[in-house]
């Protein structure tokens, strides 16, 4: 059994081997050639014949289980009923890979969330067809099908491909990245291991070891006679009952979510609540936005869960590293500065508003409540305000119950951080992720030098902080911190320092966390 070393920037911890498998690279497919819609509808169709002439082979040599999977899948793919709704967007205009991932992408969406188990079952072959079809339009190599437990290797990797793949994988390594980017905190969150930054890697064996505690990738000769699976080192243990300094000082310590389901009600218990809900994560991966009513019924789901302990949902953060296909808006040079976060939502209306509304009805249920991301001035926040009091004043005249949730923000952005007194919120969390790209112009999805560079223990980012909680006790606002220096043991002691007495954390570092601050005896 031979091996090759590959070094990367450790990004999620956890040890996995398993079958390592290369996707088409993410920033293929959306480099495929523009083209004439006629062009691109003659793409899709050779990369749906090439995929069903793949799954024929397949069908051909698998035992008769998997044959029958197999023929279903061909069945589905043969249906013209599944990619008309492509072939219309591409007359639509839209390019070929995008059109086929946001129709699949709801119909999978649509299979997971169905009632019925063989429907749920039936959602990863689908998920499946999408992959084959997308890697033949990215032009790369024939994609065997992800078998579970699988390692992936690719370039780079978005959030919407995360969630339709995760299911299936032991580990992901990816040859660019950043541990700070929001495919880093989606593996984190799923104690998913993650290696970022190992350069180009040329041909791979039939199977690796990921190492996201060390950083390491290890390409295998041959499948290891026993596979290794391990999560996060410190993850098992959560200290039950509230979070206390050694001191017996109570902290807060709340969970971060991006897919509540994805959490049980036993780490759910071991929290005092939850402090960040990114409901993006609902909206990617799909064709269609989720509507008010699929909204509503998620969102009091989790508070229904909660049963009246802190709730705080974050309206759509879309744009920067977590773009939103089919939205059909302006390419930017620079997403991080863009129209990202609350921007967006007060530029469409058309997202935002269900949301609103579905969260003030949802707030009727338990107190709730609700976050703005990436606010710069106040006038936007006010703009927010009016837009989700037009929100109540329509429930009223639908006869709808609806209740005025608390309406908070992210302090994020360094203008937001040094302008405290001119913005009107009910609560403050600094989301430090954002907070310290934007304070050392140092991009979070960077890698090497300038990774380092952004830096949450630079002297102007812990000012910063330091003002901000300041800033909270003087007025009496309540501030949290949820980016993801909040997940780091060894930066809460600083945190604590600081004075900051309410985190929210990934559900994987609950327990290193509550561990870090049952340590901490108020020392300098
Ligand atoms: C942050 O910026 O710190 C944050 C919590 O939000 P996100 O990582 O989703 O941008
Ligand atoms: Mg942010």
């Amino acid at each position: 059994l031979s091996a090759a070393v590959h070094r990367g920037v450790a990004a999620a911890p956890g040890v996995a081997s398993g079958p390592l498998v290369r996707l088409a690279e993410a920033a293929g497919a959306s480099r495929a050639d523009r083209g004439t819609p006629v062009e691109q509808k003659a793409r899709l169709e050779t990369a749906i014949a090439a995929a069903l002439a793949e799954l024929e082979a397949l069908a051909a040599t698998a035992d008769e289980e998997a044959a029958a999977i197999v023929g279903f899948q061909i069945a589905m793919l043969e249906d013209e009923a599944l990619s008309a709704p492509a072939f219309a967007a591409i007359e639509g205009g839209a390019e070929a890979a995008s059109a086929w991932r946001d129709v699949l992408g709801s119909q999978v969406a649509e299979y997971r969330a169905a009632d019925d188990e063989l429907f749920r079952a039936r959602a990863s072959d689908l998920a499946d067809l999408m992959l084959r079809v997308e890697t033949r339009l990215a032009g790369a190599a024939p994609a065997a099908a992800i078998p579970d437990g699988a390692i992936l290797l690719a370039e780079d990797l978005g959030p919407a491909q995360f969630l339709s793949l995760a299911p299936h994988l032991a580990g992901i390594a990816l040859e660019a990245g950043s541990p700070a980017g929001h495919l880093a905190i989606l593996a984190r969150g799923r104690g998913l291991p993650l290696v970022t930054g190992l350069g180009r890697i040329g041909t791979v064996g039939p199977a690796a070891t990921i190492d996201g505690d060390k950083g390491s990738l290890v390409l295998l000769s041959e499948m290891p006679a026993a596979s290794i699976r391990r999560g996060a080192a410190k993850e098992a243990s959560i200290p039950i009952g509230p979070a206390l300094t050694r001191d017996g000082e109570r902290v807060e310590l709340m969970l971060n979510l991006d897919d509540p389901a994805a959490i049980d009600d036993g780490l759910l218990a071991a929290a005092d609540g939850v402090g960040l809900w990114r409901t993006e994560l609902l909206f990617l991966g799909r064709g269609r936005p989720p509507d008010e009513d699929e909204q509503y019924a998620v969102y009091t789901r989790l508070l229904a869960r909660l049963g009246g302990r802190p709730c705080t949902i974050r309206t759509l953060d879309i744009g920067g590293d977590k773009p939103l296909p089919g939205l059909d808006l302006p390419a930017e040079s620079n997403p991080f500065l863009g129209l990202r976060g609350l921007r967006l939502c007060l530029e469409r209306p058309d997202l935002f508003l269900p949301q609103l509304t579905a969260l003030a009805r949802a707030a009727t249920t338990y107190p709730l409540q609700v976050m703005l991301p990436m606010v710069t001035a106040a006038e936007e926040v006010e703009e927010a305000r009016a837009l989700l009091e037009s929100c109540l004043s329509a429930l009223g005249a639908r006869g709808v119950a609806a209740a005025r949730p608390a309406l908070g923000i992210m302090v994020e952005t360094p203008a937001a951080a040094l302008a405290l007194d001119t913005i009107r919120a009910d609560f403050l969390s600094i989301g430090s992720n954002d907070l310290v790209q934007y304070v050392t112009a140092a991009s979070r999805d960077a890698g090497g030098r300038v990774r380092a560079l952004a830096d949450p223990r630079h002297p102007a980012v812990r000012r910063l902080l330091s003002e901000i909680v300041e800033h909270g006790h003087r007025t009496g606002l309540p501030v949290s911190l949820c980016g993801d220096l909040a997940s780091d043991p060894e930066a809460v002691p600083m945190l604590l320092r600081l004075g900051l007495r309410r985190l929210s954390v990934a559900p994987a570092m609950l327990g290193p966390v509550k561990h870090a601050i049952a340590s901490w005896g108020g020392e300098r």
